[in-house]
């Protein structure tokens, strides 16, 4: 890891020279999912005092809180013999990460500046909506990314209840159950092998007639004797009030309208991390996922740290976004150290 840069404002004046600014802390870290909220327990028992700013409810959810906040159970966190709600898990991590001084700001950043130091990050304040500017020695990005969704009504509605976007979260619970799984490239042919693990059936659907994976994976799909294929087909509604009862598709090559009785949609299409605020700020890959160094969560900014799903698209598990937390927690802690050494 480099040594931190000198500091370009170590005093707390703002650019206008007013100093109603509160004083940097060592560090802030932005998003509240597994990744951040390990890094907030590491933090604060590092004695960092970190500021957690934790986003917003969703439409879904009465808590920040990241994708866990959509998971209705989660079997395959360590430590938890019978399993756990998400919200819970994420509950119980916010807890921990409070109980050793761990500071949270309900809102959404709006704005960061990482170009000169202390570091500048603002957020609306919750009750007023006034942006406000925090300041830290050291950053830690832990936003998570999203799943790419289809857009229907239901969707959002049976999220959990039958919609899912992880296979490997959520398969077991389809076991001896017709799937179905939406998209046609390497994390829906992914999906759907793992799935066939505990589904009766696994229908791929796809809305054209070539797939996108890579030849291997087309190739492990197409032998699989549990995997059929719908080709040309879009998924025009899902059918179910409190659990998925099937898709309702359109062809639209032949024109033809039908109906595919499952208990199970997994969405594939793909995911997209939350970098908007970062871009030309923090080096990314193409696809938008932050860029950190090998066996380190330093990004290309001397003093920011990046971790979880914001930063990794091959795992997107909440034990590695939490074991990233952590990392970047101590990468954070060692280059305050050397800062002032
Ligand atoms: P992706 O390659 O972008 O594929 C998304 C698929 O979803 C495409 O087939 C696309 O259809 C379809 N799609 C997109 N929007 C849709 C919509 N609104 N309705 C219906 N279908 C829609 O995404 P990905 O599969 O998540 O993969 C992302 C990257 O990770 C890729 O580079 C992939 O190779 C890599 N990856 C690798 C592995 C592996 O090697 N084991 C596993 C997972 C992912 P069209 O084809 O018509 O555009």
């Amino acid at each position: 890891m480099s040594e931190p840069d000198q500091a370009d404002n170590p005093s707390n004046t703002d650019v206008t020279g007013s100093t109603d600014v509160a004083p940097a802390r060592d560090v802030i870290i932005i998003g509240s999912g597994p990744a951040g909220l390990t890094a907030a327990i590491y933090a604060a028992r590092a004695n960092l005092s970190p500021l957690v700013i934790e986003g917003e409810p969703s439409s879904t959810s009465d808590q920040p809180g990241g994708q866990l906040m959509l998971t209705s159970e989660i079997e395959n966190f360590p430590g938890f013999v019978d399993g756990l709600a998400g919200p819970d898990l994420i509950g119980h991590m916010r807890g921990q990460a409070a109980r050793f001084g761990t500071e949270y700001l309900t809102t959404k950043v709006e704005r960061v500046d990482l170009s000169s130091r202390p570091f500048r990050v603002w957020a609306p304040d919750p009750s007023t909506g006034v942006a406000v500017e925090h300041r830290a020695r050291s950053v830690i990005v832990s936003t998570g990314a999203r799943s790419l969704m289809l857009g229907l009504e239901a969707e959002e509605r049976l999220l959990s209840r039958g919609v899912s976007t992880c296979a490997t979260c959520d398969g077991f619970f389809f076991r001896g159950h017709d799937i179905a799984v939406i998209g046609g490239g390497d994390s829906a042919l992914e999906e759907a092998i793992f799935l066939t693990k505990f589904g009766e059936t696994v229908t791929v659907i796809h809305r054209r007639k070539e797939l996108r994976a890579s030849k291997i994976m087309q190739d492990r799909a197409f032998k699989n004797p549990k995997i059929r294929f719908i080709w040309d087909s879009v998924v025009t509604h899902i059918r179910g009030d409190v659990k998925v009862e099937g898709v309702e598709l359109h062809n639209s090559v032949t024109g033809e309208d039908s109906f595919l009785p499952v208990s199970g949609v997994f969405v594939a299409i793909g995911h997209v991390p939350n970098t908007d605020l970062f871009v030309g700020q923090l080096d990314m890959d193409e696809a938008g996922y932050l860029l950190t160094a090998a066996e380190s969560s330093a990004t290309n900014v001397s003093g920011v740290f990046a971790c979880g799903d914001v930063q990794d698209h091959i795992y997107r598990q909440a034990v590695t976004a939490a074991g990233t937390g952590c990392m970047a927690a101590i990468d954070a802690e060692r280059w305050l150290e050397a800062a002032e050494a």
